[in-house]
């Protein structure tokens, strides 16, 4: 089943209010552009601001603790987020499993709670390079995801799962057709496991260097429902082309 694609910048620790007329640009740029769902996971201080700037362009996170609220020094809840005009966060990025020690309990534990206090959310997995290389990818992939599925997910086209080899991101070395096609294959059969039939509704992304250059490619391949892009969603002139082709590719069906 052809799903509407969904193409969503993480911008990381990156953007001050001077960089909010390319969120305004991106904004503006494919809002007519159909079958494609265009989302900015932006830094904590620039999300209402964003909101309130461009009020059609789903506005996100990247990250959300999973209590609701409490002593946790430096965390904002799903309801904070929400609050801030937030429609949707990352969980699970790999730069918060490594340098934040983030477990997939924890990470399962922040899906279910954004899930219910009315955020989509965008699952991040992906193995490294040495596990790559030891032929290892799709089962610790597929291991993260049992581990990190949230138990429920409601309405599918709210919930993504998004491939981000690790070796891939910010590298400039995107994964190889045949490696993306067969883990969001995996990916794929996970989702229909845990969720029936929800789960060929649900969006799989993939991340780790997409760019202009790559993404038709990228896009033509079965189960990829969207991208996850890091560095070439910072500025329009970066992240049109490729939400051009992402809807292009839907449009082809
Ligand atoms: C990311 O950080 O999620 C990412 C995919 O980054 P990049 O596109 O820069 O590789």
């Amino acid at each position: 089943m052809a799903l509407n694609k969904l193409v969503a910048g993480n911008w990381k620790m990156h953007g001050v209010a001077a960089d909010l007329e390319q969120v305004e640009a991106i904004a503006a740029a494919s809002r007519s552009l159909a079958a494609v769902e265009v989302a900015l996971c932006l830094p904590l201080t620039l999300i209402e601001r964003a909101v309130r700037a461009v009020p059609g362009l789903a506005i996100g996170a990247q990250d959300v603790h999973f209590a609701e609220k409490g002593a946790h020094t430096g965390n904002a809840s799903a309801a904070m987020l929400r609050d801030a005009g937030a429609s949707l966060t990352i969980v699970g990025h790999s730069e918060r499993r490594q340098a934040h020690r983030e477990s997939d309990a924890e990470v399962k534990a922040k899906a279910e709670a954004a899930l219910a206090a009315g955020l989509g959310v965008i699952l991040c997995v992906g193995e490294s390079l040495a596990v790559r290389e030891a032929g290892g990818a799709v089962d610790t992939v597929d291991a993260q995801l049992q581990a990190s599925l949230p138990a429920g997910i409601g309405d599918p086209m709210d919930f993504s799962v998004a491939y981000e080899p690790i070796w891939a991101i910010g590298t400039g070395k995107a994964a190889s057709p045949d490696d993306i096609g067969e883990m969001h294959a995996a990916v794929r059969q996970r989702l229909v496991t845990a969720y029936g039939d929800a789960g060929n509704r649900v969006r799989i992304l993939y991340g780790g260097s997409v760019k202009a250059s790559n993404s038709v490619e990228i896009f033509a391949l079965a189960n990829v429902d969207g991208a996850l892009v890091g560095g070439a969603s910072l500025s329009v002139a970066d992240f049109l082309p490729i939400v051009e082709a992402a809807a292009a590719a839907a449009a082809a069906g």
